[in-house]
């Protein structure tokens, strides 16, 4: 059966280039980076070139970059370590509501140890507004983490507005770029933001690698304690084969970084454009001004996103639901929430997300089940059109 993965921002197929710079590090090239004789030492050099070409596409120095074992643990990293490191400053910390659970959940964690967290709301378009912001810090601010673009809507932040409001008031700056990275240009200096967390899945790299960016002359606690690896800040024997693959993605997606963009875009928009066509009652989530190249997430009217994902699935259509109702529990997305979707239309929210792999053929092929698809749904829905809502 034909296979169509419009699922890109759930984790990305490792590309052919990169899994053949990762699998020496499996096999014959396994010495320990931390091991003085030369096979360890010529480990270590493959970690100082990764963190070169990851580096490089953010314009930070190498020595700022700190790989840990994915996004998720440079958001935990960056939450923890400033919130023990400043406890004496302050106990108060300023989110979104948007947040991936990586980020929300270490909030959330904190907010039992006797920290204080304010979730900021969002604009309808899924934008933080920087007076939003200012108007949340009080003299216990520790620390501010917004989003560079949201994972579920493709809303892109105003990061550098915000990190300058940060800075006004010298308070650090910490943003989740899982989603921005290859997919909006970054340069760290520029934005001047404190703390980026940033993971090799989403761009073509293997999965279990993220890397933190610590602005130099920044010191947080540490999350992982052991040995004196990556610079003494987190211990844990090199992921060898992950590293290597992170810093060819990363090299990989600054050379097609245009096209990429280029490529999602055209072929977002022809979906975007074909289901507002061809499929009644349907309307796009978030804002298309400033939005993740590859993302479309749709609300189709009076039926379920479960149901649509299921019976695309029988199509080898792979797609999600926005993360939160995706299998794990019945809680309606809490991005959506924030937009002020109202939540039987958030239960009728599919998001596609498509990448270099996506052709225009499969989206006619997806289109075209979509379509049948609906109309069936509808059909047997106690609430269609006709009755309303
Ligand atoms: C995928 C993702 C993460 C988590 O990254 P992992 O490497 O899978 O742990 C964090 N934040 C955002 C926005 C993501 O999309």
């Amino acid at each position: 059966m034909r296979q169509v993965y419009l699922d890109y921002s759930a984790t990305t197929p490792v590309k052919e280039e990169v899994l053949h710079e990762m699998i020496p590090y499996f096999t014959e090239k396994f010495g320990n980076p931390s091991s003085l004789y030369t096979m360890g030492l010529e480990s270590k050099e493959a970690v100082d070139k990764a963190r070169e070409q990851v580096a490089h596409l953010i314009n930070a120095e190498p020595r700022e970059i700190y790989f840990t074992g994915c996004g998720s643990e440079a958001d935990n990293w960056a939450v923890f370590g400033v919130a023990n490191a400043l406890k004496d400053k302050g106990n108060h910390i300023i989110t979104t509501r948007i947040e991936h659970h990586a980020l929300l959940h270490s909030c959330q964690f904190l907010e039992k140890n006797g920290y204080e967290v304010t979730y900021l709301d969002v604009e309808p378009d899924g934008t933080v507004k920087p007076e939003t912001l200012e108007a949340a810090i009080t003299d216990k601010t520790i620390l501010i983490s917004i989003m560079y673009v949201n994972n579920e809507v493709g809303t892109v932040e105003p990061i550098k507005e915000l990190a300058q409001i940060a800075k006004k008031h010298k308070i650090l700056f910490h943003t989740d770029a899982v989603q921005a990275l290859a997919n909006v240009p970054i340069d760290v200096k520029d934005l001047g933001i404190d703390l980026m967390s940033v993971s090799a899945h989403k761009i073509y790299g293997p999965k279990g690698i993220g890397a933190l960016y610590m602005r130099k002359g920044l010191r947080i606690s540490n999350y992982i304690h052991g040995g004196g690896q990556e610079m003494g800040r987190r211990a844990g024997t090199e992921n060898m084969a992950g590293i290597v693959g992170f810093g060819k993605a990363a090299e990989v997606a600054e050379a097609n970084f245009d096209e990429h963009i280029r490529h999602c875009k055209e072929v977002r928009d022809y979906l975007i454009e074909k289901v507002s066509k061809e499929i009644p009652d349907t309307f796009v989530n978030g804002t298309m001004e400033h939005r993740h190249p590859g993302n479309a997430n749709i609300t189709f009217k009076y039926i379920e996103g479960e149901s649509i994902l299921l019976l695309l699935d029988y199509k080898g259509i792979s797609v999600s639901t926005g993360s939160a109702c995706s299998s794990k529990s019945l809680e309606p997305s809490h991005v959506l929430s924030a937009l002020d979707v109202p939540v039987e239309m958030i239960h009728g929210t599919v998001r596609f997300t498509v990448g270099d792999f996506t052709t225009k053929d499969d989206i006619d092929y997806v289109v075209e089940n979509l379509k049948e698809i609906v109309t069936k749904l509808r059909e047997l829905s106690p609430v269609n059109s006709e009755k309303g809502w």
